[in-house]
């Protein structure tokens, strides 16, 4: 058993990346550590009166190529680990798009399950109050992410206008339409995804008519779901977090969402879909043409990534595949769409409601989607061209890609030689 932690095992993309390119070493020590981490514990007054406190942390990881970007996550099991290694995956994702950001995340230590909803908003707020100098519309833009949502984004927008006594929306994004939200951006995440695989689908050697089995069930999971299965897919399994269920000839994919719309868990959904209930861990080996992981990070690892099945792996959630897991998949021929390419959408469609939100001209729905499908394909195809030209995975090329981009703009502002010669 190794003490390295999250951050360590996600830098080994770093270096590798890193090995393919002539860099200078200057690069890589900035992209080593993060420019700043925030903690601090946020005290709210409970419905019963009490106070509890809760740990909270906001990263910027790295602000070279503009103002740091990321979600916040309410989770039971965040660590500053967790949020700093989300933060270094941003600044990554947002190169590998081409928006003019850096990388950021937070995070608040709590099961938002636990909270009544005027517990759930009073934390919302004790947290924009608590970070309110660390973001801002030019500093650093929050968004959700697991266990947050448009309504929480709303929230705390809301409290940063009360305490700069302005009106921002482009402080954050995510939020409600009404409070300057963008239209699709909740789908925005696996509508990335979706145009990425139909995209490449030939090249990946996937059928026209595929079958998709999804880990997590949740924003990312549920639309994915719902793209693929209009476009003819069949999803043949998905999971949440208390089981997961499986049908070979197709899920009622609407029904099952109108369950999990409703609060129910999709185990307790299997018998009226006619569908079997097996070990989560078994979703992963389930006969399928596209696995998408769409829960959390770390879920295929060295002990089960043998037993996948499929073809293709798009990786919807952070981090769900360990380096080791990577090398067990490409030696069986597994092509895997790595994160900071494959679950761009939501960051991209988060940049366009931060572009709408400053110039204060709205686009319709059918110009974001037309807007998010040019990029995804772009940047998709120049990752694969490089995984292609270099013969290496497509997660490293798109670290490469990624890297290339950094690596300009940190020496932008010299490096050794410069400042040596
Ligand atoms: P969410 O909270 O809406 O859904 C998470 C889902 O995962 C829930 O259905 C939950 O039950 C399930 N889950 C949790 N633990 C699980 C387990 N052990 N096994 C199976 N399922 C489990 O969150 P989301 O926004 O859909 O995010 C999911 C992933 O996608 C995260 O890794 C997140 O960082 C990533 N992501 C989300 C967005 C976005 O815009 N929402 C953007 C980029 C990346």
């Amino acid at each position: 058993m190794t003490d390295d932690t999250l951050l360590d095992r996600a830098l080994i993309r770093l270096e590798e990346a890193a090995s393919h390119l002539q860099i200078d070493q200057d690069v890589i020590e900035k992209l080593k550590y993060p420019r700043e981490t925030t903690k601090t514990r946020l005290l709210i007054r409970m419905d019963d009166g009490s106070r509890k406190s809760f740990l909270a942390w906001r990263c910027r990881y790295d602000d070279t190529r503009g103002p740091t970007k990321g979600g916040i996550r309410f989770h039971p099991d965040s660590t500053i680990e967790e949020v700093e290694t989300l933060a270094f995956w941003m600044t990554f994702k947002c190169a590998v798009m081409n928006l003019p950001y850096g990388g950021g995340k937070g995070a608040v230590r709590v099961d938002p399950h636990t909270l009544s909803k005027t517990e759930l908003e009073r934390l919302s707020r004790a947290y924009m109050q608590a970070f309110a100098t660390t973001v801002g519309p030019d500093r650093d833009i929050p968004a959700p992410d697991v266990y947050t949502n448009a309504m929480i984004m709303g929230w705390m927008a809301d409290e940063y206008n009360q305490i700069t006594g302005s009106v921002s929306p482009a402080v954050i994004t995510g939020k409600p339409i009404a409070l300057g939200g963008s239209l699709g951006r909740t789908d925005a995440t696996a509508r990335g995804g979706f145009y990425l695989v139909r995209h490449l689908a030939q090249e990946l050697g996937l059928s026209g008519s595929r079958t998709v089995a999804i880990q997590g069930f949740g924003n990312a999971g549920q639309y994915f779901a719902q793209l693929a299965d209009e476009d003819g897919n069949k999803i043949v399994a998905v999971s949440d977090s208390t089981g997961a269920i499986h049908k070979p000839d197709g899920l009622d994919v609407k029904r099952l969402i109108e369950g999990k719309t409703a609060g129910r868990r999709v185990a307790d959904m299997a018998a009226e879909l006619g569908a079997t209930v097996i070990p989560s861990d078994d979703l992963i080996a389930v006969d399928a043409e596209l696995l998408v992981p769409a829960a959390l990070e770390e879920m295929i690892t060295a002990d089960n990534a043998a037993s996948i099945k499929a073809r293709v792996v798009l990786e919807l959630a952070n981090g769900p595949v360990t380096s080791e897991a990577d090398k067990i998949l490409a030696d069986k021929g597994v092509v895997v769409l790595p994160d900071i390419l494959a679950n761009a959408g939501g960051v991209t469609v988060s940049y366009f409601e931060w572009v709408q939100n400053r110039q204060g001209f709205y686009w319709d729905l059918e110009e974001i989607h037309a807007r998010l499908k040019k990029m995804m394909e772009r940047e998709g195809r120049a990752v694969w061209a490089i995984s292609q030209d270099r013969s290496v995975s497509v997660r490293s090329a798109a670290y490469i890609h990624a890297l290339g981009r950094l690596a300009t703009a940190i020496e932008a502002h010299g490096t050794q030689p410069f400042f040596a010669g």
